[in-house]
């Protein structure tokens, strides 16, 4: 490629919130056969909000939503967030929590006023003896309307339920069916249930799920899709999308996500929104074109 036409096709892809570092990146863009998409961040808002509190005989919901948000106040994840701002929206008072640890892609756990409180997903609450098999039938109701779901115990004991909704953005069902277009699989990755990341993902008409990855798999994933023959292009905005980022042959990050996200990737999309993927591979084949 002559150093003009790629730096016709950078800027050109700055003037459109495509920031892309390399000429390698703009090179490949145009190979590249699968968009594999981190779900939380990168299709929906991650902003999600607490939309339901199931409380077990024998809890009250707001005393529920006390112990959780004073876990989640020590935990960064946008999960976290969503149940911390939902306990200060209704003028809740949190309590310290001590003992703090997080399980990443799990859960988080803390002692709040001397109980052991643990919040996070099936695989956590199998660990520590406290799942409980109508909580999770209530899991899945709320999981086909594309919920995110977590697990309470207090003391080991299964104590509820706390879902959130993310909002898919705008945008991101336009620009799937943009890259539908241009012949390119859309793969969806993510730390969710199977029955949220497929209710997400038939809405969105997405062609293939891998729910329940750990950020190990999302690496591992995405190397064997490249060692079947396949040209990757990763987009996501987490710490846990990083590995998949640096592996994928174009490595996409979000700018409302992380710094190490976008430190991992080539390209950033400056409004984190998907649409500026189909336009990079517009550009990339537009630039190759003029090159030949
Ligand atoms: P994603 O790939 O969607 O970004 P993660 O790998 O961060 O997801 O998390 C996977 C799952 O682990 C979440 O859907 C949630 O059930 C659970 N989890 C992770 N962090 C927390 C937390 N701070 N509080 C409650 N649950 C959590
Ligand atoms: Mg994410």
């Amino acid at each position: 490629a002559t150093p003009m036409s790629i730096m016709v096709g950078t800027g050109l892809g700055a003037q459109n919130g495509v920031l892309i570092k390399n000429a390698e990146a703009l090179e490949s863009m145009e190979k590249v056969d699968t968009i594999v998409v981190d779900k939380t961040g990168t299709l929906t808002a991650g902003k999600p909000e607490l939309t339901a509190i199931d409380a077990m005989a024998g809890q009250n919901e707001d005393e529920l939503l006390t112990l959780v948000a004073a876990v989640e106040s020590a935990s960064e994840h946008p999960l976290a967030e969503a149940i911390v701002r939902a306990a200060e929206d209704k003028s809740l008072t949190i309590p310290k929590a001590h003992d703090f640890n997080s399980t990443t892609g799990e859960g988080v756990q803390a002692i709040v006023n001397g109980k052991q409180i643990a919040i996070g997903n099936s695989k956590l609450m199998q660990s520590l003896n406290s799942f409980d098999s109508e909580l999770s039938s209530k899991a899945d109701i709320r999981r086909k309307d594309g919920e995110t779901v977590m697990f309470i115990a207090i003391d080991d004991k299964a104590a509820g339920l706390v879902s959130v909704a993310d909002p898919i953005k705008p945008s991101t069902a336009d620009a799937i069916k943009l890259l539908h277009d241009a012949g390119l699989k859309v793969v969806m990755l993510t730390g969710d249930n199977e029955k949220t990341a497929q209710a997400v993902a038939n809405r969105l008409g997405i062609d293939e799920v891998h729910a329940d990855v750990s950020p190990e798999d999302k690496n591992r994933i995405v190397k064997e899709m490249q060692n079947s023959g396949r040209i990757v292009a990763m987009a996501g905005d987490g710490i846990n999308d990083a590995p998949a980022l640096a592996q994928a042959n174009v490595g996409i990050a979000m700018g409302t996500g992380t710094d190490v996200a976008m430190e991992s990737a080539s390209v950033t999309l400056v409004k984190g929104d998907l649409m500026g993927i189909a336009k990079a591979h517009k550009l990339s084949h537009s630039t190759m074109q003029n090159i030949r």
